[in-house]
């Protein structure tokens, strides 16, 4: 463990609060979410889930030129540090290193979604909960466009994230401050927050801010018990019906935000809306046709759809005693459905 030090219990006091407001910030909004019955003004509005203070558990997979720095591993830690004390007060847990690994990106271009591809199929995360890539084995002439130094890219479902480092961990160029922040910014996706308009905010695309938002605050409480590994939707299904007005109202505020879409479009699956959820995938591949999670989820609410279909109309069938002579189920939409064969 790096830092040892008090932890805050924001999230069932101070940020159930702050979620309530952020709630009631949203015009129109309050009203679906008071209707939430676990979600009272000032008490735990959780059923079910485990309260935790443990650390969030990082395993930090480094490359042979950051490997080869002198005192890297106190770097890492001051980096780790900062992303911590930006996130504690929302997240409510401090994060700790549990294990450093080599790692050598295998993708020769300096970008990160490719990279972030290789992270997450050649680093396993064992016992840790977040694996973290680090790279500088590239010449990252592309920063040099935005004047950006340092650049990530994170994986909500997977909880995987990539770091790219155009100098080295507390060089002037790359101070321990930005890449901390880039860390925060980072793991804040994974902890549910997408992106935010302001140049000052610490999810603001691509940016190097600190200031959380309201709306970020609530969804990073929301997603302190969030589970990881392969399977599952990672939100605890107690918050998921929360979340979606958070989501509703990021992509109010930036309807160009992808993440705060495709989100959207998550919950929708997780909470049987899945006609809503397949229109709006489907929206966004007719826009980013080769975005690939996009792709999955839509997979996977067709399924889930046709699924559902099925039960309905088994039940229809039961019902009416038309057992044998039920036209399967060419008389629910298949519009839906017919993608999936
Ligand atoms: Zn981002």
């Amino acid at each position: 463990m790096l830092t040892a030090k008090r932890i805050p219990r924001p999230v069932f006091g101070p940020t159930a609060g702050l979620l309530a407001v952020s709630l009631a910030l949203i015009p129109g909004l309050v009203g679906d979410a008071a209707a939430q019955p676990r979600c009272g003004s000032n008490t735990v509005w959780v059923a079910g889930a485990q309260s935790t203070d443990a650390p969030v558990r990082l395993l930090v997979a480094a490359d042979h030129e950051i490997r080869n720095e002198r005192e890297w591993t106190r770097g890492l830690s001051l980096v780790v540090a900062e992303a911590e004390s930006l996130l504690l007060p929302y997240l409510g847990r401090p994060l700790e290193v549990v294990r450093t690994v080599p790692w050598q990106g295998s993708v020769r271009q300096p970008s990160a979604a490719p990279l972030l591809q290789d992270l997450m199929s050649s680093v396993s995360r064992g016992d840790a909960d977040i694996v973290v890539g680090l790279v500088r084995a590239y010449s990252f002439q592309g920063f040099s466009e935005t004047g950006a130094r340092v650049r990530g890219l994170a994986n909500y479902r997977s909880a995987y994230t990539v770091l790219m480092l155009g100098g080295p961990l507390g060089d002037r160029r790359t101070p321990i401050s930005e890449i901390g922040s880039l860390l925060a910014h980072e793991l804040a996706h994974i902890f549910g927050a997408v992106h935010r308009r302001g140049a000052d905010l610490l999810l603001a695309p691509g940016g190097v801010g600190t200031r959380v938002d309201a709306l970020s605050a609530a969804l990073i409480g929301m997603h302190r018990e969030r589970t990881f590994g392969a399977s599952g939707f990672p939100l605890p299904a107690p918050y998921r019906e929360a979340a979606r007005p958070l989501y509703r109202k990021a992509i109010e505020d930036d309807p160009s935000d992808l993440d705060a879409r495709l989100m959207l479009a998550r919950l929708d699956v997780e909470t049987a809306r899945y006609e809503e959820a397949i229109s709006a995938l489907e929206e966004i591949l007719e826009e980013f046709p080769g975005n690939l999670e996009a792709r999955g989820d839509l997979d996977l609410a067709r399924s889930l759809w046709r699924r559902e279909a099925n039960r309905l109309a088994f039940v229809l069938g039961v019902a009416g005693g038309f057992m044998g002579q039920l036209p399967r189920l060419e008389y629910l939409d298949q519009r839906k459905v017919g993608a999936c064969s």
